[in-house]
């Protein structure tokens, strides 16, 4: 058992059962033993790889769609760059790095992070340009935004409910055998009946992601009132069903109840619930990330850039081609939605 599996079992026996996202919050954040307080997860070494990490490309063909969206805007304010989990930093390092030659194109970023440990690798990587780093998407100042939020979402915790015979229980986590387990609650619970809800039949499991609404919410107002765009790329898809929290250590999918701290504990984003909290703007079709790279010319981008590499390199960058792109890979799993301003024309791609 380690420290964090202790601490848990101790919080457990004295308060009882904890709900999946207080669990997700102490292993993903605990000052000490949490997962993105202690680990540097991302890379071949790490326990995953997101999208800007597999190649250049992704981070560049990114960064043309919203300056294009930007542009076709016509909005003469001087907006904000804002990255939701940047990670290492390396996505607005390629955006920036794109769009360095681009006028109107934001020069000043905002990074919304709660590691440390990470706000030190984007501190270097983003050296020479104008960051500041908040902890709530209200420090920014009054103005349009062009927001980026890649695997972010599935990181935030979530609540489970399953229907039982005779109505609605919460998933919790409890011990059975001296070890950490799932359960249910005994009582049933009263909950609002959203279409969300009403469609589920016995034995459904259904995830809420509490902290999607107040972020959504501060998004679409500042881009009703200001203008912008936010960009949401995430695994997942329209109206989820079913159980989605995992574990990932060292790219293998394990029991999330399993080594507490020392793994990445997502669940699957549902876009549905993201566009029901957008408010005052439009939202764009939802779009596989494999479709939108091709249409942002990916192809003919990898094939310049495949032009210097020789051997080992060029496998590596066909390979990560494939990955970004490919159904069996990042392709279709990964889903991108737009959010932009009232009857906004849909920017190229999506
Ligand atoms: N966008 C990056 C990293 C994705 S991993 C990439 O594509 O490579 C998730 C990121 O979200 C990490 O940077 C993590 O520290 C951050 N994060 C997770 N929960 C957060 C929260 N509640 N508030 C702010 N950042 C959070």
């Amino acid at each position: 058992m380690n420290p964090l599996s202790k601490l848990l079992n101790q919080q457990i026996r004295y308060n009882g059962p904890m709900s999946i996202s207080q669990f997700m919050e102490i292993c993903l954040l605990h000052p000490k033993y949490g997962y993105y307080t202690n680990s540097s997860p991302f890379g071949q070494k790490g326990d995953f790889v997101t999208a800007p990490e597999v190649s250049q490309m992704f981070g560049e063909l990114i960064g043309l769609f919203l300056a294009q969206a930007w542009s076709d805007q016509k909005n003469l304010e001087e907006a904000v760059l804002v990255e939701l989990g940047p990670g290492r930093g390396t996505l607005t390092a390629d955006i920036m790095r794109v769009t360095k030659s681009i006028k109107n194109f934001p020069k000043k970023i905002y990074l919304l992070e709660v590691s440390e440990k990470l706000k030190l690798l984007q501190k270097s990587k983003l050296e020479g340009y104008q960051v500041e780093w908040i902890k709530n998407l209200n420090q920014i100042p009054p103005g349009p935004i062009i927001l980026i939020a890649n695997e972010f979402f599935d990181s935030l915790p979530i609540n489970q409910y399953l229907k039982g015979a005779d109505g609605w229980h919460e998933r919790l986590i409890g011990i059975k055998n001296g070890e950490l387990a799932f359960g249910i609650s005994e009582q049933k619970l009263n909950i609002q009946s959203t279409e969300y809800f009403t469609h589920a039949v016995k034995g459904d499991i259904v995830e809420v992601r509490p902290s999607v609404e107040p972020i959504i919410t501060e998004i679409s107002n500042k881009i009703s009132q200001w203008g912008g765009i936010s960009l949401i790329i995430d695994y997942g898809c329209w109206d989820l069903k079913g159980n989605t929290f995992q574990a990932i250590k060292s790219h293998k999918y394990i029991n999330p109840l399993e080594k507490p701290g020392e793994v990445d504990l997502t669940a699957h984003v549902d876009f549905s619930s993201l566009a029901r909290s957008v408010l005052n703007c439009s939202i764009s079709k939802l779009t596989d990330q494999g479709v939108l790279l091709e249409r942002l010319g990916i192809s003919e981008r990898a094939n310049i850039l495949s032009r210097s590499l020789k051997a080992d390199d060029l496998e590596n960058h066909i390979a990560a081609h494939r990955r970004l792109t490919h159904p069996k890979e990042m392709g279709t799993l990964f889903k991108v939605m737009a959010i932009l301003p009232k009857l906004s024309r849909m920017p190229l791609g999506l």
